[in-house]
């Protein structure tokens, strides 16, 4: 799972659905905190890797388990909530409120707010950047007077893989 080593290539595709290599987008994690003056520790670096390496939005627990089988020793929930923190801090991860879990996110060098598409069938989850929705929502924030911290939109339905052909 070492992944140092590896150059970091920002994504320059439109789009692109973020079928990226884990251990290059984690060298680019790595980078951003570098560049921003935050440090990526070994532990919040071992969970962006395993969130990466899972693909697809995991529990925190999942995550414990993960790590406790890795370090052979148990990891305090505290701790992994605080590593979960600081990498949504740093737009390295967002967290999906209806399934409690977290993915990370495809572009993290560009701004952007996410835009998800979950299978409730095999869990897969889909990161998609859309500005028509992004300015859609900018607007009528706007006119409510809203000031936006977190805009993550879920959407649920079933993947193309778990859809029959046709079905739609
Ligand atoms: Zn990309
Ligand atoms: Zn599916």
């Amino acid at each position: 799972m070492e992944s140092l080593g590896t150059e970091p290539q920002p994504c320059t595709d439109p789009d692109c659905r973020g079928q990226h290599a884990p251990a290059e987008r984690v060298a680019l994690a790595v980078a951003l905190c570098a560049a921003r003056g935050n440090k990526l520790t070994t532990l919040r670096r071992h969970v962006l890797e395993l969130l990466w390496e899972r693909g697809r939005p995991t529990g925190a627990y999942a995550l414990i388990e993960a790590l406790e089988l890795r370090y052979d020793r148990p990891v305090g929930p505290p701790t992994i909530y605080r590593a979960l923190e600081f990498l949504i801090s740093q737009r390295l991860v967002s967290k999906i409120e209806s399934r409690n879990a977290y993915v990370p996110r495809a572009h993290p060098e560009r701004q952007h707010d996410g835009l998800f598409f979950l299978c409730s069938i095999c869990g897969a989850s889909t990161e998609l950047e859309d500005p028509r929705v992004l300015r859609v929502l900018a607007e009528d924030a706007a006119a409510l007077g809203y000031r936006v911290d977190r805009r993550v939109v879920e959407v649920q339905g079933a993947c193309p893989n778990c859809v029959p052909a046709g079905a739609v």
